[in-house]
């Protein structure tokens, strides 16, 4: 068994894995966006109903584009957390992200705990503000 380069936490050498994930989805997502994005390029004409399937089209891809761009942007923000060395830990209460979680959704900004306060948590009645 070799330690992991003496000093530190040997989570560091995990974060290539980490990155590798980050990069596969990011090129995943990438991929498809591409050649939706062709539908937009495609010459327009013909007659006016099938027109309509093409607006159909075009709206659809804008809709899964919406998704992917939500997704690359969290993906994203992962790779600059690993950059400024942020990365792998809870935004919410600052305890390490558990690499299990990490490896199924890579660009998980909170732990599983405070995933499943947030996702549990009350959500406030729209006019009922807190008493100061
Ligand atoms: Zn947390």
């Amino acid at each position: 068994m070799k330690k992991a380069n003496g000093s530190g936490n040997g989570s560091w050498n995990g974060l290539t894995k980490y990155r590798q994930l980050l990069l596969a989805k990011r090129a995943d997502l990438l991929a498809p966006l591409r050649t939706k994005l062709d539908i937009f390029a495609a010459p327009v004409g013909g007659a006016p109903e099938d027109l309509a399937q093409v607006f159909h089209d075009q709206f659809v891809a804008l809709q899964l584009n919406r998704v992917g761009f939500h997704d690359l942007k969290l993906i994203d923000a992962a790779l600059k957390r690993m950059e400024s060395h942020d990365y792998g830990v809870c935004l919410s209460c600052g305890d390490p992200i558990s690499p299990k979680r990490l490896i199924a959704i890579p660009w998980a900004t909170c732990c599983i705990d405070c995933q499943e306060r947030l996702s549990s948590a009350p959500v406030p009645a729209p006019g009922v503000e807190a008493a100061a």
